[in-house]
């Protein structure tokens, strides 16, 4: 089994295979574009290339780094939740959110990827957290995601992705040479734009300069959920690392240099931070960054006592943010365990997912 993984294999290897099968080096022109097809699942399919040069390519590289263990759909068809294999076994999740256009917006498609198979940040709220760090995804792994989110909305008549987050399993920048890597492979050989991608972070600070430094003008998403250091260290635990002042500071010098506006995710969390003191702490935050505040209602998951706050509480919340730019993020998948790590976490807890990656047959019920 080849692991040397196509999509970001680079140019020059592409090359030296060529020129060891005999072949033209303007093939690798072929492949490159052959790599993004969403219709293309394998070297098989690569019906262009010669047979032989495809068998070569198969020995050698491996085609894609994820598999799809399972794939759940929510939303009317909209939303596609991929559970991802990877080569040694472990599963990561991987969403892709179809936006039909409307009167006032173009249509947009939205693939939402795992950095991490676990996150050591361990935020109460999220199931992911509850894992822990199982390993860091390789830069391939993040770009295959998008390949295979690619090829489950083309094959329901969607796409091709518009949008990409980093904002499934894992902190992006507690990984950054997978991530930066992957940020390159995605607007230079994929050639979607940096002002398309968003990468989230809970906060590490180091990860924020290594992202400004890397010129790339993405959009810069902090997970802040909390404006006080006292709840923040509860919610975020990171903060106890990098406390709120120092990562508003570099996340306003990222800003400055990107050029890009950055985003502030708030999780609504019925009764832990959804007080009208924590809401008028977020816009003085907002403000003073001149950030756009996005407000996710929490969805539940097993095993915590936490969950969304009441209409009315979360209608007093937003009232205390007038003044600010806010976006009311509506909890796509909600269908289908949409929050990040909630998938994976519910087929282990059911015993469905084996560790190996497979998933276990259904049970066929006894015979009376
Ligand atoms: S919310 Fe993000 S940073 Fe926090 S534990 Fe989950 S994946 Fe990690």
């Amino acid at each position: 089994m080849p692991t040397r993984a196509l999509s970001t294999a680079g140019e020059d290897a592409v090359l030296d295979a060529l020129a060891r099968q005999g072949e033209p080096a303007w093939r690798a022109r072929q492949i490159q574009a052959a790599i993004w097809q969403p219709f293309v699942g394998d070297f098989d399919e690569l019906l262009q290339l010669p047979a032989t040069l495809r068998r070569a390519l198969a020995a050698e590289f491996a085609f894609s780094t994820v598999s799809i263990a399972t794939e759940l759909l929510a939303d009317g068809g909209e939303t596609i939740k991929l559970l991802c294999r990877l080569g040694d076994g472990q599963t990561i999740e991987t969403v892709a959110m179809e936006t039909p256009a409307r009167a006032d917006s173009r249509r947009r498609s939205t693939v939402c990827v795992s950095s991490q198979v676990g996150c050591a940040v361990g935020c109460p709220f999220c199931a992911t957290g509850h894992m822990g760090l199982r390993r860091n995804c390789t830069a391939a792994e993040i770009v295959d995601q998008v390949r295979a989110a690619c090829r489950a909305l083309h094959s329901r008549g969607m796409g091709p992705a518009t949008h990409i987050v980093y904002m499934g399993m894992g902190e992006p920048l507690a990984n950054v040479p997978a991530t930066l890597e992957s940020l390159r492979s995605l607007t230079e050989d994929a050639g979607i734009s940096a002002r398309r991608i968003t990468v989230s972070t809970s906060g590490v600070v180091p990860g924020i300069e290594q992202l400004a430094a890397s010129g790339m003008p993405v959009t810069l998403a902090v997970s802040l959920h909390a404006a006080t250091d006292e709840l923040r260290n509860r919610l975020v635990p990171i903060n106890r690392t990098y406390p709120l002042g120092k990562v508003l500071d570099t996340a306003c010098r990222y800003a400055e240099q990107s050029g890009r506006r950055i985003s502030f995710e708030w999780c609504l969390i019925g009764g832990v931070n959804d007080s009208i003191e924590q809401a008028e702490g977020l816009r003085d935050l907002a403000r003073r960054a001149q950030a756009h505040i996005n407000v996710i209602p929490m969805n539940r998951i097993d095993g915590s006592p936490w969950g969304p706050p009441e209409p009315e509480v979360a209608r007093r919340f937003l009232g205390a943010l007038r003044g600010a730019r806010v976006t009311v993020r509506d909890t796509r998948g909600g269908d289908a365990d949409a929050a990040c790590g909630q998938l994976r976490a519910d087929l282990e807890a059911r015993r469905i997912l084996r560790p190996d990656g497979t998933l276990s047959p259904p049970r066929v019920p006894a015979r009376a």
